[in-house]
């Protein structure tokens, strides 16, 4: 029998798989096949008419890939999951699944420039309109909102602010309102629990901490359940009427007998078999290995990050630091409430020195590799400014937080005083090219 557990500790190890049926494996097999044996009509009528569910087409439904979904269900405190692609695909699905042509959506503004470029260029083109507001105003989501709006969104923790966005105070106007929240928790996995405040979709970047070793592109959806989709049936058509690309299903119907699944079971039956953005069997197990050691993964780059941010806050080259454990007043407030298994891996640093004393750092180190990623078991770093924000405008660099010396760090699980080591001789003699700047 699979854990009945609580504890993510336990789950990630042991959650909706004991052994393989067909040969007791331990280990979850990699299920690499493109279909599966339908065997008579009469059980391929009921499996493509939903009157049970099952493995069909590795495009909407694989035997590892499913173990994965069960994991980070159980994880989350969900009551099903969906693998996909990237996260960039998780959270194209999560919208497209209840938005079409014609209805909009309200953003937070503190978004990852992939999701920002998504929101503004792409859904925009798609006829789907996003509404940004500052998420250090909960209220604005509600006046931003009207008939046609489908979803809520926002990101937990978001960089280079690193504020956590206010998940419980959104989530109430959107219960008032009759709208969904979902929210982006790739840099805070485990540490903060959405659902826990309200939230009522969750969307993963699994290539960060749930991969943890950079091997791997996938992203995640996680459904609490807990939406009301028929309470709200006029604002909700795609899941209350008629699906014309399910041979009229009605989704809050097909779900009776099966839980409270209606968004994520037209999101994988209609969306991602639609669009194809499928995870690959290869890559779910690989997500699954990474998931084994999540819960110590996460808890050693929280402790390596409080001792980064404070070992920064005390050089003389660093003007800023931007860690939650450094914050005071109302920023402290929200990272308390919502941060409670630690602080996360992200750090920020301003440098005296600007453009060039950013970049100087960079070429520096030897042990934190150069690279655009976050979540990565070793230490990483980016300077935005010459790299990821490099395209903006001088105004739209600042604004976004990517000031001329700023450094972003993914602190990562080797031994503190070695990354401690590194930062030391790169950020070595750097308050002289504060001077000369
Ligand atoms: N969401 C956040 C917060 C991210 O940082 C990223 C990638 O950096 C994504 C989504 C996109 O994820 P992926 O690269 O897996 O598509």
């Amino acid at each position: 029998m699979v854990t009945t557990s609580k504890h993510p500790q336990t789950q990630a190890l042991h959650s909706g798989f004991r052994a393989d049926p067909a040969t007791g494996a331990v280990a979850v097999p990699i299920y690499q096949t493109t279909s599966f044996d339908l065997e008579s009509t009469q059980n391929a009528v009921e499996l493509f008419g939903l009157q049970k569910l099952g493995n069909i087409y590795t495009r909407v439904m694989n035997p590892t890939t499913d173990v994965l979904e069960q994991r980070l269900a159980a994880i989350e405190g969900g009551v099903a999951a969906l693998a996909v692609a990237s996260g960039q695909a998780a959270i194209t699905t999560s919208i497209t699944t209840i938005a079409q042509s014609g209805d909009n959506i309200v953003s937070g503004t503190d978004l990852y420039g992939g999701t920002w470029n998504l929101f503004a260029h792409t859904l925009k083109a798609m006829g789907i309109d996003v509404r940004f507001v500052d998420p250090s105003d909960p209220e604005a989501f509600r006046r931003a909102a009207d008939s046609r709006t489908r979803a809520f969104f926002g990101e937990t923790l978001p960089n280079p602010k690193l504020i956590p966005f206010p998940i419980q105070e959104v989530a109430l106007i959107g219960e008032e309102l009759g709208i969904p929240l979902i929210v982006d928790n790739t840099a805070a996995p485990l540490i903060c629990r959405p659902f826990d405040h309200g939230a009522h979709v969750v969307v993963y970047s699994a290539t960060k901490y749930i991969g943890g070793h950079g091997n791997s592109i996938g992203g995640v959806i996680v459904d609490s359940g807990q939406f009301d989709w028929e309470k709200h049936a006029e604002r909700f058509p795609a899941l209350n009427q008629p699906d014309p690309s399910y041979h009229g299903a009605v989704w809050t119907e097909v779900v009776k007998t099966l839980g409270p699944i209606a968004y994520i079971l037209r999101a994988r039956c209609c969306v991602v078999r639609d669009t194809g953005a499928c995870m690959s069997p290869f890559n779910a197990f690989l997500f699954l290995q990474g998931l084994e050691t999540l819960p110590l993964r996460m808890r050693e780059h929280c402790l390596n990050a409080d001792a980064v941010a404070r070992f920064l806050a005390d050089h003389p080259s660093v003007t800023r630091v931007i860690h939650p454990s450094q914050f005071s007043g109302d920023a402290r407030q929200r990272a308390t409430k919502y941060l409670p298994g630690g602080n996360g891996g992200l750090v920020g640093f301003e440098l005296a020195g600007g453009i060039d004393a950013g970049m100087a750092f960079i070429d520096r180190l030897k042990l934190l590799h150069h690279v655009a990623n976050i979540g990565d078991a070793r230490s990483l770093a980016i300077h935005p400014a010459s790299t990821t924000h490099q395209q903006l405008s001088a105004e739209n660099r600042q604004a976004a937080g990517a000031t001329p010396g700023y450094v972003r760090l993914s602190v990562g699980i080797e031994h503190f005083d070695d990354i401690k080591a590194d930062l030391a001789q790169a950020l070595d003699g750097l308050d002289q090219v504060a001077e000369a700047a």
